[in-house]
Protein backbone atom coordinates (compact mmCIF):
# COMPACT_ATOMS: atom_id res chain seq x y z
CA UNK A 1 0.00 0.00 0.00
CA UNK A 2 0.59 3.60 -0.76
CA UNK A 3 1.78 5.26 1.94
CA UNK A 4 0.22 8.82 1.81
CA UNK A 5 3.29 11.01 2.55
CA UNK A 6 4.96 9.54 -0.22
CA UNK A 7 5.98 12.39 -3.04
CA UNK A 8 4.53 11.61 -6.78
CA UNK A 9 6.35 12.49 -9.80
CA UNK A 10 5.17 15.46 -10.98
CA UNK A 11 5.55 18.67 -12.87
CA UNK A 12 7.57 20.06 -15.72
CA UNK A 13 11.42 21.31 -15.35
CA UNK A 14 13.13 23.59 -17.82
CA UNK A 15 16.40 25.64 -17.41
CA UNK A 16 15.49 29.42 -18.00
CA UNK A 17 17.79 32.59 -18.24
CA UNK A 18 17.74 34.65 -15.13
CA UNK A 19 18.25 37.43 -18.20
CA UNK A 20 16.31 36.92 -21.29
CA UNK A 21 13.93 34.39 -19.88
CA UNK A 22 14.65 31.83 -22.48
CA UNK A 23 13.54 28.28 -21.64
CA UNK A 24 15.21 25.22 -22.67
CA UNK A 25 15.73 21.52 -22.05
CA UNK A 26 16.06 20.18 -18.97
CA UNK A 27 18.10 17.17 -20.30
CA UNK A 28 20.61 19.31 -22.50
CA UNK A 29 23.81 19.86 -20.37
CA UNK A 30 24.11 23.72 -21.14
CA UNK A 31 25.32 25.88 -18.09
CA UNK A 32 24.60 28.92 -19.87
CA UNK A 33 22.22 30.54 -22.25
CA UNK A 34 22.73 29.80 -25.79
CA UNK A 35 20.85 33.24 -26.72
CA UNK A 36 22.86 35.65 -24.02
CA UNK A 37 25.20 33.44 -21.97
CA UNK A 38 23.84 34.76 -18.94
CA UNK A 39 23.42 32.21 -15.83
CA UNK A 40 20.23 29.59 -15.66
CA UNK A 41 17.63 28.48 -13.11
CA UNK A 42 15.56 25.54 -13.13
CA UNK A 43 11.91 26.35 -13.49
CA UNK A 44 8.67 24.05 -12.36
CA UNK A 45 6.37 25.35 -15.00
CA UNK A 46 3.36 23.78 -13.28
CA UNK A 47 4.62 24.51 -9.93
CA UNK A 48 1.05 26.05 -9.55
CA UNK A 49 0.12 23.14 -8.87
CA UNK A 50 1.70 23.24 -5.60
CA UNK A 51 -0.42 25.68 -4.57
CA UNK A 52 -3.35 22.92 -4.41
CA UNK A 53 -1.80 22.40 -1.06
CA UNK A 54 -1.96 24.57 2.00
CA UNK A 55 0.88 26.17 3.60
CA UNK A 56 -0.23 24.08 6.45
CA UNK A 57 -0.52 20.93 4.37
CA UNK A 58 2.75 21.19 3.51
CA UNK A 59 4.05 21.66 6.59
CA UNK A 60 2.17 18.88 8.07
CA UNK A 61 3.51 16.60 5.23
CA UNK A 62 7.00 17.66 5.48
CA UNK A 63 6.65 16.58 9.27
CA UNK A 64 5.50 13.60 8.49
CA UNK A 65 8.08 12.94 6.43
CA UNK A 66 10.73 13.26 9.23
CA UNK A 67 9.88 10.37 11.05
CA UNK A 68 10.02 8.14 8.02
CA UNK A 69 12.17 5.67 7.69
CA UNK A 70 12.44 5.51 3.79
CA UNK A 71 16.03 6.32 2.87
CA UNK A 72 15.21 7.79 -0.22
CA UNK A 73 13.32 10.33 1.97
CA UNK A 74 15.60 10.98 5.02
CA UNK A 75 18.06 13.62 3.57
CA UNK A 76 17.14 16.42 0.89
CA UNK A 77 14.12 14.46 -0.84
CA UNK A 78 11.92 14.77 1.82
CA UNK A 79 11.56 18.32 0.26
CA UNK A 80 11.19 16.54 -2.94
CA UNK A 81 8.20 18.43 -4.63
CA UNK A 82 10.44 21.43 -4.20
CA UNK A 83 14.16 20.08 -4.94
CA UNK A 84 13.39 17.62 -8.65
CA UNK A 85 9.66 16.98 -8.50
CA UNK A 86 10.46 14.90 -11.84
CA UNK A 87 12.57 12.76 -10.15
CA UNK A 88 11.35 9.07 -9.64
CA UNK A 89 12.32 7.65 -6.30
CA UNK A 90 14.30 4.71 -7.70
CA UNK A 91 16.65 7.15 -8.89
CA UNK A 92 17.23 9.28 -5.35
CA UNK A 93 21.20 8.81 -4.25
CA UNK A 94 21.06 8.75 -0.71
CA UNK A 95 24.06 8.76 1.38
CA UNK A 96 23.48 10.77 4.50
CA UNK A 97 23.17 14.04 3.23
CA UNK A 98 21.20 16.86 4.89
CA UNK A 99 18.90 16.58 8.32
CA UNK A 100 22.16 18.16 10.27
CA UNK A 101 21.09 19.28 13.20
CA UNK A 102 21.22 23.13 14.96
CA UNK A 103 22.94 23.50 18.64
CA UNK A 104 22.10 26.42 20.56
CA UNK A 105 25.19 28.66 21.76
CA UNK A 106 25.97 28.24 25.66
CA UNK A 107 25.89 31.45 27.75
CA UNK A 108 29.99 31.89 27.46
CA UNK A 109 29.86 31.55 23.32
CA UNK A 110 26.73 34.05 23.58
CA UNK A 111 28.21 36.42 25.75
CA UNK A 112 31.35 36.60 23.28
CA UNK A 113 29.23 36.60 20.05
CA UNK A 114 26.56 39.49 21.70
CA UNK A 115 23.63 37.32 21.37
CA UNK A 116 22.47 33.68 21.81
CA UNK A 117 21.90 31.91 18.19
CA UNK A 118 22.01 28.50 16.63
CA UNK A 119 24.55 27.10 14.72
CA UNK A 120 23.54 24.51 11.77
CA UNK A 121 26.45 22.27 11.69
CA UNK A 122 26.67 21.15 7.57
CA UNK A 123 29.92 19.48 8.80
CA UNK A 124 27.89 16.28 10.18
CA UNK A 125 26.92 15.42 5.90
CA UNK A 126 28.79 12.47 4.30
CA UNK A 127 32.02 14.25 2.23
CA UNK A 128 31.60 16.53 5.77
CA UNK A 129 30.51 19.68 4.39
CA UNK A 130 26.83 21.07 2.97
CA UNK A 131 28.33 20.85 -0.84
CA UNK A 132 26.71 17.04 -0.39
CA UNK A 133 23.31 19.31 -0.49
CA UNK A 134 23.73 20.09 -3.93
CA UNK A 135 25.74 16.88 -5.14
CA UNK A 136 22.61 14.89 -3.67
CA UNK A 137 20.88 16.63 -6.67
CA UNK A 138 23.06 16.92 -8.96
CA UNK A 139 24.32 13.16 -9.12
CA UNK A 140 20.50 11.93 -8.50
CA UNK A 141 19.46 14.15 -11.32
CA UNK A 142 22.48 12.96 -13.52
CA UNK A 143 21.63 9.02 -12.64
CA UNK A 144 18.20 10.03 -13.80
CA UNK A 145 18.99 11.44 -17.08
CA UNK A 146 21.54 8.22 -17.58
CA UNK A 147 18.54 6.16 -17.89
CA UNK A 148 15.90 8.75 -19.42
CA UNK A 149 18.53 9.54 -22.35
CA UNK A 150 20.23 6.72 -22.66
CA UNK A 151 23.57 7.97 -22.28
CA UNK A 152 27.06 5.32 -21.96
CA UNK A 153 29.63 7.40 -20.83
CA UNK A 154 29.82 10.55 -19.23
CA UNK A 155 32.62 12.36 -17.99
CA UNK A 156 31.69 14.95 -15.09
CA UNK A 157 33.65 17.39 -13.58
CA UNK A 158 34.09 20.35 -11.27
CA UNK A 159 36.40 22.95 -10.25
CA UNK A 160 36.76 23.29 -6.74
CA UNK A 161 38.10 25.01 -3.67
CA UNK A 162 38.63 21.37 -2.27
CA UNK A 163 34.82 20.43 -0.52
CA UNK A 164 33.01 20.80 -3.84
CA UNK A 165 35.71 17.96 -5.42
CA UNK A 166 35.41 15.94 -2.35
CA UNK A 167 31.42 16.30 -2.62
CA UNK A 168 31.61 15.44 -6.33
CA UNK A 169 34.22 12.59 -6.31
CA UNK A 170 32.10 10.76 -3.21
CA UNK A 171 28.51 10.99 -5.17
CA UNK A 172 30.19 10.05 -8.19
CA UNK A 173 32.00 7.08 -6.68
CA UNK A 174 28.18 5.68 -6.00
CA UNK A 175 27.33 5.41 -10.14
CA UNK A 176 28.46 2.61 -12.08
CA UNK A 177 31.54 3.32 -13.11
CA UNK A 178 31.55 2.06 -16.99
CA UNK A 179 28.60 5.17 -17.28
CA UNK A 180 30.20 8.01 -15.00
CA UNK A 181 34.08 9.10 -15.42
CA UNK A 182 34.92 11.52 -11.85
CA UNK A 183 36.91 14.04 -13.02
CA UNK A 184 38.09 17.44 -10.50
CA UNK A 185 40.25 20.28 -11.04
CA UNK A 186 42.48 21.58 -7.83
CA UNK A 187 44.01 25.22 -7.43
CA UNK A 188 47.67 23.20 -6.66
CA UNK A 189 48.87 24.10 -3.07
CA UNK A 190 45.25 25.91 -2.19
CA UNK A 191 42.97 22.73 -0.56
CA UNK A 192 43.96 21.40 2.71
CA UNK A 193 45.55 18.02 2.67
CA UNK A 194 42.29 16.66 4.19
CA UNK A 195 40.08 17.79 1.20
CA UNK A 196 42.79 16.64 -1.16
CA UNK A 197 42.86 13.21 0.19
CA UNK A 198 38.89 12.99 -0.56
CA UNK A 199 38.48 12.92 -4.35
CA UNK A 200 41.87 10.56 -4.19
CA UNK A 201 39.95 8.04 -1.99
CA UNK A 202 37.41 8.38 -3.60
CA UNK A 203 38.65 7.31 -7.10
CA UNK A 204 38.68 10.88 -9.25
CA UNK A 205 41.37 11.69 -11.31
CA UNK A 206 42.92 14.62 -10.00
CA UNK A 207 44.21 17.07 -12.13
CA UNK A 208 46.30 19.92 -10.37
CA UNK A 209 47.15 23.28 -11.73
CA UNK A 210 48.52 26.27 -10.88
CA UNK A 211 46.85 29.57 -9.96
CA UNK A 212 43.71 29.92 -7.68
CA UNK A 213 39.97 28.89 -7.59
CA UNK A 214 39.12 31.30 -10.35
CA UNK A 215 41.66 30.16 -12.51
CA UNK A 216 40.29 26.18 -12.52
CA UNK A 217 36.36 27.87 -12.60
CA UNK A 218 37.77 29.02 -16.50
CA UNK A 219 38.88 26.19 -17.55
CA UNK A 220 36.07 23.76 -16.26
CA UNK A 221 33.39 26.62 -17.95
CA UNK A 222 35.75 26.46 -20.95
CA UNK A 223 35.65 22.40 -21.32
CA UNK A 224 31.48 22.94 -20.18
CA UNK A 225 31.55 25.08 -22.72
CA UNK A 226 32.78 23.32 -25.59
CA UNK A 227 32.73 19.61 -24.95
CA UNK A 228 29.80 17.70 -23.94
CA UNK A 229 30.40 17.11 -20.05
CA UNK A 230 28.43 17.18 -17.11
CA UNK A 231 29.30 20.20 -15.18
CA UNK A 232 29.13 20.10 -11.09
CA UNK A 233 29.99 23.23 -10.09
CA UNK A 234 26.96 25.27 -8.62
CA UNK A 235 27.25 27.14 -11.72
CA UNK A 236 24.82 23.84 -13.13
CA UNK A 237 21.70 24.84 -11.59
CA UNK A 238 20.69 21.49 -10.25
CA UNK A 239 23.00 21.57 -7.75
CA UNK A 240 21.62 24.79 -6.39
CA UNK A 241 17.95 22.62 -5.77
CA UNK A 242 19.54 20.73 -3.33
CA UNK A 243 21.04 23.01 -1.16
CA UNK A 244 17.94 24.71 -0.85
CA UNK A 245 17.47 22.07 1.52
CA UNK A 246 19.24 24.56 4.00
CA UNK A 247 16.36 26.78 3.97
CA UNK A 248 13.57 23.86 4.76
CA UNK A 249 15.66 22.18 7.35
CA UNK A 250 16.26 25.42 8.98
CA UNK A 251 12.41 26.76 8.84
CA UNK A 252 11.46 23.28 10.09
CA UNK A 253 13.90 22.98 13.05
CA UNK A 254 11.83 26.36 13.88
CA UNK A 255 8.62 25.08 13.49
CA UNK A 256 7.97 26.62 10.64
CA UNK A 257 8.34 30.05 12.36
CA UNK A 258 10.79 32.61 10.72
CA UNK A 259 9.40 35.69 12.09
CA UNK A 260 12.42 37.99 13.14
CA UNK A 261 14.99 35.58 11.74
CA UNK A 262 18.29 36.06 10.85
CA UNK A 263 20.53 33.75 8.88
CA UNK A 264 23.86 34.13 8.25
CA UNK A 265 26.18 32.25 5.55
CA UNK A 266 29.79 32.98 4.54
CA UNK A 267 30.12 33.85 0.40
CA UNK A 268 32.83 31.88 -1.88
CA UNK A 269 30.74 31.62 -5.11
CA UNK A 270 27.62 32.58 -3.63
CA UNK A 271 26.28 28.77 -4.82
CA UNK A 272 25.55 28.54 -1.06
CA UNK A 273 23.62 31.70 -0.25
CA UNK A 274 21.85 31.81 -3.33
CA UNK A 275 20.48 28.50 -2.40
CA UNK A 276 19.40 29.56 0.60
CA UNK A 277 17.75 32.56 -0.37
CA UNK A 278 15.67 30.85 -2.93
CA UNK A 279 14.87 28.42 -0.62
CA UNK A 280 13.04 30.87 2.01
CA UNK A 281 11.45 32.69 -1.37
CA UNK A 282 9.34 28.69 -2.06
CA UNK A 283 8.82 28.46 1.44
CA UNK A 284 7.03 31.48 1.46
CA UNK A 285 5.31 31.55 -1.63
CA UNK A 286 3.42 28.28 -1.03
CA UNK A 287 2.63 29.71 2.33
CA UNK A 288 4.54 27.60 4.93
CA UNK A 289 6.70 30.37 6.06
CA UNK A 290 5.07 34.04 6.71
CA UNK A 291 7.85 35.98 6.25
CA UNK A 292 11.54 35.82 4.82
CA UNK A 293 14.33 36.03 7.38
CA UNK A 294 16.79 38.59 6.89
CA UNK A 295 20.25 37.10 5.35
CA UNK A 296 23.60 38.11 6.67
CA UNK A 297 26.22 37.43 4.11
CA UNK A 298 29.63 36.98 5.25
CA UNK A 299 33.52 37.13 3.36
CA UNK A 300 36.95 37.50 4.01
CA UNK A 301 38.22 41.20 3.48
CA UNK A 302 40.65 39.10 1.64
CA UNK A 303 38.12 38.11 -0.77
CA UNK A 304 34.91 40.21 -0.35
CA UNK A 305 33.78 40.92 -3.91
CA UNK A 306 30.14 40.59 -2.92
CA UNK A 307 30.65 43.05 0.44
CA UNK A 308 31.71 45.64 -1.76
CA UNK A 309 29.03 45.39 -4.01
CA UNK A 310 26.23 45.89 -1.39
CA UNK A 311 28.53 48.83 0.22
CA UNK A 312 29.09 50.60 -3.27
CA UNK A 313 26.48 49.37 -6.02
CA UNK A 314 28.99 48.53 -7.86
CA UNK A 315 30.32 44.88 -8.75
CA UNK A 316 33.50 44.37 -10.09
CA UNK A 317 35.54 40.89 -9.90
CA UNK A 318 38.38 41.15 -7.21
CA UNK A 319 41.83 40.27 -6.84
CA UNK A 320 41.95 38.40 -3.87
CA UNK A 321 44.83 37.55 -1.11
CA UNK A 322 44.52 34.24 0.77
CA UNK A 323 42.35 33.53 3.13
CA UNK A 324 42.06 31.21 6.16
CA UNK A 325 38.78 30.62 5.14
CA UNK A 326 40.03 29.10 1.93
CA UNK A 327 36.95 27.51 0.79
CA UNK A 328 34.84 30.86 0.06
CA UNK A 329 38.23 32.60 -1.03
CA UNK A 330 37.01 33.35 -4.92
CA UNK A 331 37.11 37.00 -6.37
CA UNK A 332 34.42 36.60 -9.06
CA UNK A 333 31.74 34.34 -7.13
CA UNK A 334 29.66 32.30 -10.68
CA UNK A 335 26.45 32.88 -8.56
CA UNK A 336 27.15 36.47 -8.25
CA UNK A 337 24.13 37.82 -10.85
CA UNK A 338 21.52 35.28 -8.84
CA UNK A 339 22.49 36.71 -5.75
CA UNK A 340 21.84 40.33 -7.32
CA UNK A 341 18.32 39.26 -8.95
CA UNK A 342 17.07 37.39 -5.02
CA UNK A 343 18.30 40.33 -3.69
CA UNK A 344 16.54 42.91 -6.05
CA UNK A 345 13.42 41.00 -6.29
CA UNK A 346 12.58 39.41 -2.58
CA UNK A 347 15.50 40.54 -0.05
CA UNK A 348 15.37 44.39 -0.81
CA UNK A 349 15.67 45.55 3.23
CA UNK A 350 16.45 42.48 3.94
CA UNK A 351 19.98 41.40 2.51
CA UNK A 352 23.14 42.52 4.65
CA UNK A 353 26.69 42.14 4.24
CA UNK A 354 29.65 42.35 6.07
CA UNK A 355 33.82 41.66 5.98
CA UNK A 356 35.62 40.17 8.47
CA UNK A 357 39.49 40.21 9.06
CA UNK A 358 41.38 36.66 8.77
CA UNK A 359 42.41 37.15 12.56
CA UNK A 360 38.35 37.87 13.34
CA UNK A 361 37.71 34.31 11.27
CA UNK A 362 40.17 32.47 13.02
CA UNK A 363 39.44 33.29 16.02
CA UNK A 364 35.92 32.61 15.70
CA UNK A 365 36.55 29.06 14.71
CA UNK A 366 38.59 28.35 17.84
CA UNK A 367 36.19 30.16 20.35
CA UNK A 368 33.66 28.49 18.89
CA UNK A 369 35.68 24.79 18.65
CA UNK A 370 36.02 25.75 22.75
CA UNK A 371 32.46 25.86 23.16
CA UNK A 372 30.96 23.00 21.69
CA UNK A 373 30.44 23.55 18.12
CA UNK A 374 33.13 21.67 15.62
CA UNK A 375 32.93 24.65 12.82
CA UNK A 376 35.60 25.19 10.17
CA UNK A 377 37.15 28.29 9.47
CA UNK A 378 34.21 29.22 7.44
CA UNK A 379 31.85 28.48 9.96
CA UNK A 380 34.59 30.93 12.28
CA UNK A 381 33.48 33.53 9.37
CA UNK A 382 30.02 33.49 10.15
CA UNK A 383 30.00 33.68 13.61
CA UNK A 384 33.20 36.62 13.21
CA UNK A 385 30.58 38.17 11.34
CA UNK A 386 26.96 38.12 13.62
CA UNK A 387 29.43 39.41 15.96
CA UNK A 388 30.94 42.36 14.00
CA UNK A 389 27.70 43.09 12.75
CA UNK A 390 25.58 43.25 16.31
CA UNK A 391 28.75 45.50 17.50
CA UNK A 392 28.71 47.75 14.66
CA UNK A 393 25.08 47.77 14.82
CA UNK A 394 24.50 46.77 11.64
CA UNK A 395 21.86 44.14 12.76
CA UNK A 396 19.88 44.38 16.93
CA UNK A 397 20.53 41.21 18.67
CA UNK A 398 16.65 41.18 19.48
CA UNK A 399 16.44 38.54 16.77
CA UNK A 400 16.88 34.84 16.30
CA UNK A 401 20.18 33.90 14.60
CA UNK A 402 21.02 30.79 12.61
CA UNK A 403 25.05 30.38 11.73
CA UNK A 404 26.01 28.58 8.74
CA UNK A 405 28.84 26.17 9.85
CA UNK A 406 29.27 25.50 6.14
CA UNK A 407 31.83 21.94 7.20
CA UNK A 408 33.93 20.15 9.21
CA UNK A 409 36.60 21.78 11.67
CA UNK A 410 38.51 18.73 10.57
CA UNK A 411 38.65 19.63 6.92
CA UNK A 412 40.73 22.89 7.95
CA UNK A 413 42.72 21.22 11.22
CA UNK A 414 46.05 22.78 9.30
CA UNK A 415 44.93 26.43 10.11
CA UNK A 416 44.55 25.33 13.77
CA UNK A 417 47.58 23.70 13.71
CA UNK A 418 49.41 26.52 12.41
CA UNK A 419 47.68 29.56 14.75
CA UNK A 420 48.87 27.07 17.37
CA UNK A 421 52.63 26.52 16.45
CA UNK A 422 52.68 30.23 15.43
CA UNK A 423 53.59 29.20 11.57
CA UNK A 424 50.67 30.86 10.17
CA UNK A 425 51.61 32.89 6.97
CA UNK A 426 52.48 37.11 7.73
CA UNK A 427 50.22 37.13 3.97
CA UNK A 428 47.11 36.64 5.90
CA UNK A 429 47.74 39.26 8.71
CA UNK A 430 46.68 37.47 11.82
CA UNK A 431 48.58 37.84 15.28
CA UNK A 432 47.97 35.44 17.30
CA UNK A 433 46.40 35.04 20.67
CA UNK A 434 48.81 32.25 23.51
CA UNK A 435 45.81 31.97 25.55
CA UNK A 436 44.15 30.38 22.40
CA UNK A 437 46.61 28.46 21.45
CA UNK A 438 47.23 24.64 22.68
CA UNK A 439 49.69 22.30 21.47
CA UNK A 440 50.65 18.88 23.16
CA UNK A 441 52.82 18.01 26.29
CA UNK A 442 55.39 15.31 26.31
CA UNK A 443 56.02 13.59 29.24
CA UNK A 444 57.52 10.71 30.14
CA UNK A 445 54.92 7.41 31.79
CA UNK A 446 55.65 8.20 34.40
CA UNK A 447 51.68 8.87 36.53
CA UNK A 448 53.69 10.70 39.29
CA UNK A 449 55.22 13.20 36.97
CA UNK A 450 52.06 13.72 35.07
CA UNK A 451 50.64 13.94 38.69
CA UNK A 452 52.76 16.47 39.71
CA UNK A 453 52.36 18.11 36.48
CA UNK A 454 48.99 18.29 37.09
CA UNK A 455 49.16 19.64 40.27
CA UNK A 456 47.21 16.27 41.85
CA UNK A 457 46.99 15.74 45.64
CA UNK A 458 47.49 12.13 46.78
CA UNK A 459 44.08 11.00 48.61
C1 LIG B 1 32.01 25.97 -0.95
C2 LIG B 1 32.14 26.37 0.44
C3 LIG B 1 31.76 27.65 0.90
C4 LIG B 1 31.28 28.71 -0.04
O1 LIG B 1 30.06 28.40 -0.61
P1 LIG B 1 29.68 29.05 -2.03
O2 LIG B 1 28.50 28.33 -2.49
O3 LIG B 1 30.87 28.86 -2.89
O4 LIG B 1 29.43 30.50 -1.73
C5 LIG B 1 31.84 27.92 2.24
N1 LIG B 1 32.29 27.00 3.11
C6 LIG B 1 32.67 25.77 2.72
C7 LIG B 1 33.17 24.82 3.74
C8 LIG B 1 32.61 25.42 1.39
O5 LIG B 1 33.01 24.20 1.01
ZN1 LIG C 1 19.45 34.43 -22.06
Amino acid sequence: MKEDHMPEVMGKLVYQCIECKSEFDIFDFIYTCPKCNSLLKIENTEADCLKKKSGKQWATLFDARKSTNRLELSGIFRFHELILPILPLEDIIYLGEGDTPIVKTNKELSGWIGTECFVKNDGLNPSASFKDRGMASAISFLNHAIKVKNIDNVLAICASTGDTSASAALYLSYLPKEKVKSVVLLPKGKVTPQQLSQPLGSGAEVIEIPGVFDDCMRIVEQLAQEYNVFLLNSKNPVRILGQKSYAYEVAQQLGWNTKDLVVVVPIGNAGNITAVMQGFVDLYSLGIIKELPVILGVQSLHADPVVRWWKTGAYSPIKITPSVAQAAMIGDPVSFPRVKKLVEEHFDGKFYTIAVTEEEIMEGMLIANRHGHAVCTQGGESIAGLKKAISEGLISNAHRFVVDSTSSQLKFSTFQQMYFTDTIDPVYGIKTKNELKNNPISMDADSSAIARHLGLKRR
